[in-house]
């Protein structure tokens, strides 16, 4: 990628130009803008920049993390390629979320979206009981930050 559109900084292969000889698949010539990302709170900035035995091990076991604070699992029709070659993963049809009903019941076992209604402490013991290697007090500052700043953490918590 060693071409740059001239409105928006969009990087481009040499070979994604039109046949105007333009770059048009990001902003149209400067029509569309779009606000800057906000700043990403201090507490995962530190978790990933820092050297502190939290942020190393939150860096080594960041899916465990980002899996106890998901709101849904992805599904799919999984495919295997055929033949053998370099992993590749490969699905038929659309990607869809799952999102579990808002309680646990015989038929529907608890999910971590639902952890957003139980009171914190309750919420990051259970997720500490399914991920043994991840750090309590950090689950605590994440669960913490998440329930301030994220709307569908808070969606959760009203809905119920
Ligand atoms: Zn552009």
């Amino acid at each position: 990628m060693s071409e740059q559109c001239g409105f928006c900084g969009a990087v481009y292969w040499k070979e994604e130009k039109n046949t105007a000889h333009k770059y048009t698949k990001c902003c149209h010539d400067g029509k569309v803008q779009l606000p800057a990302f906000p700043d990403a709170p201090e507490l995962l900035k530190a978790l990933l920049t820092e050297n502190s035995p939290d942020a190393k091990n939150y860096r080594q076991r960041i899916r465990e993390y980002n899996s106890a604070f998901s709101f849904t699992s992805m599904g799919a029709q999984i495919k295997r390629p055929r033949g053998t070659g370099p992993y590749c993963y490969r699905f038929h049809g659309q990607v869809y979320h799952r999102v579990s009903p808002l309680y646990a019941s015989d038929q529907h076992k608890e999910s971590y979206g639902q952890l957003y209604i139980f009171d914190s402490s309750e919420a990051t013991e259970k997720r500490l009981s399914n991920n043994q290697n991840c750090l309590q007090h950090v689950f605590e500052k994440l669960d913490f930050m998440l329930r301030e700043i994220n709307p569908f953490a808070q969606s959760y918590l009203q809905i119920h």
